[in-house]
């Protein structure tokens, strides 16, 4: 996921700021024709927010808390609406969408509970009094990218707005209808004006401007290692805060001694969800030997039967890839002489491309070691324990993984040992809007979601109070 034009229209591929054409994956039909903000638009946007910011932080808690309430329920009020739209602009499957709709709504509830609860601490010091004062940052730009565009716009803005900012979210070129569906509905709830601001537009123009404008406080991006890197470096101009959600390869360990069955039913749908297009999608799944063969029997029947057509359809696992960019890139690494198993995927119109599971891959290939961001999954055979822990931390990246097995002390230490942000044992959850997400080495930096959501956009300022008297 490395060009910065990957989801976009044609005048996104060549940078210029012509407006962002939206298609629907699954019948490559313009569904809409979003002019692109430009430079001066961001820096508009900017002073308005700051004004708006300024508002926000000093109303109450419980005022900022209940309107943000009242922005959860009226996105609950437009759950069909939303999911709908999402269907449209992402090719995401009906209840997939609409389960991200609802964790919008789940988000700014989660974060309007924690508005009164955000507090500094007293620390004992002679002479006076040391406490310390969470303040909010000032003005967040959130960048999103495509693959989750509604959840991960809601994972910064929600946290950013009830911590006392004001947000600008520049969504993914191709992806910017629920962005700027949400916007409208923040008004509907009594948010005020320009307090979250949806900015469509060019990575490098609009999401570029937000990175280096010096009313822009702090940066949440989520999208390609590679672009991440370049807002790493522009950030560190500024000194600006940044949190970081990369890419992946995440692995899903299988152990001899695991429900062999569970673990094989349950593969399938940890790198197929969302067509692949997934950052914890687990796609090097590594076998202990002694099972190898029987899991790829097990395996083999639950690929097959992964149902893969039209998303708004009730039953469809999968939907089609995002763009025509991204199924050439995917195409790109997997040839016809491939050994391994393959699923069915429509013809005709609309991203299409089967799942697919590659055996017999050289652990350094290509396909094994970069994130391929579509329904390929390479399987690996390992030896024993510390086999598994060096191929799962074979790769650049650290956001996600899982392991099955039946021993509850093997469990733990590969746990321990597996570095990435996100594991769960016999299973393949990894995320919930109450607990902590984010990634090791280039799978980013900072964690979203969780109990500390909030303090993630905040200074903490410390102060002495003396309790000296005036000097004599
Ligand atoms: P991308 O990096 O191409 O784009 C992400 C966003 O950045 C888009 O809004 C894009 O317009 C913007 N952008 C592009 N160039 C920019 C620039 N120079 N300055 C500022 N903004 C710029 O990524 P993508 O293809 O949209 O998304 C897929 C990638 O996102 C995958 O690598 C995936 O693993 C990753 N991802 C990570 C997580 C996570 O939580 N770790 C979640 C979802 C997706």
């Amino acid at each position: 996921m490395s060009d910065p034009s990957d989801s976009s229209g044609p005048s996104a591929r060549s940078g210029s700021p012509g407006p962002l054409q939206v298609l629907n994956p699954a019948t490559e039909e313009v569904v809409a024709t979003v002019p692109a903000a430009s430079a001066a638009d961001v820096d508009a946007a900017v002073v308005r927010a700051t004004r708006a910011q300024t508002a926000w932080a000093a109303l109450a808690p419980g005022d900022r808390a209940r309107l943000l309430r009242r922005f959860a329920t009226v996105v609950d009020d437009h759950v069909e609406e939303l999911a709908a739209l999402e269907v449209r602009e992402a090719g995401h499957v009906l209840g997939n969408a609409r389960w991200e709709a609802g964790n919008v709504r789940d988000l700014l509830d989660y974060a309007a509970g924690g508005v009164e609860r955000l507090t500094g601490r007293q620390i004992p010091v002679p002479g006076g009094l040391d406490v310390t004062l969470l303040e909010p940052l000032g003005v967040v730009g959130v960048i999103a990218p495509w693959n989750f565009p509604m959840p991960i716009a809601a994972w910064g803005t929600a946290p950013a707005l009830a911590a006392g900012n004001a947000v600008l979210l520049k969504p993914a070129e191709s992806t910017p209808l629920t962005a700027l569906r949400l916007a409208e509905l923040a008004l509907d709830a009594g948010l005020p004006e320009h307090l979250f601001q949806v900015l469509p537009g060019h990575g490098p123009v609009a999401g570029d401007a937000l990175v280096r404008h010096p009313g822009v406080a702090k940066i949440v991006f989520t999208g390609s290692t590679r672009v991440g890197k370049q807002v790493l470096a522009r950030c560190a101009d500024q000194v600006k805060r940044v949190t970081l959600e990369l890419g992946g390869k995440s692995p899903n360990i299988v152990f001899a001694d695991a429900d062999l069955e569970a673990a094989a039913t349950a593969a399938p749908m940890s790198f197929l969800d969302n067509s692949g297009q997934d950052c914890c999608a687990r796609t090097r799944i590594l076998v202990q030997r002694p099972v190898y063969d029987r899991f790829l029997d097990l395996l083999a029947p639950a690929i097959e039967n992964v149902t893969v057509g039209d998303p708004a359809a009730p039953g469809t696992d999968m939907g089609p890839l995002i763009s025509r960019l991204q199924l050439d890139r995917v195409r790109s690494y997997v040839t016809a002489d491939m050994p391994g198993i393959r699923g069915k995927a429509p013809d005709g119109p609309g991203y299409w491309y089967p799942p697919t599971v590659l055996t017999g891959v050289d652990p350094g290939a290509r396909v094994a070691v970069e994130e391929v961001f579509g329904p390929v999954a390479v399987v690996l055979p390992f030896e024993d324990e510390a086999d598994a822990i060096r191929l799962a931390n074979a790769t650049e990246y650290g956001l996600s993984g899982s392991l099955w097995t039946r021993d509850v002390g093997r469990a733990l230490r590969v746990s321990q040992a597996v570095r990435a942000g996100n594991l769960s044992v016999n299973s393949h959850s990894s995320v919930r809007y109450w607990t902590p997400f984010g990634g090791y080495r280039q799978s980013g930096i900072g964690r979203e979601l969780g109990p500390d959501a909030l303090v993630a956009f905040t200074e903490t300022k410390n102060v002495f109070i003396s309790t000296e008297g005036p000097a004599q």
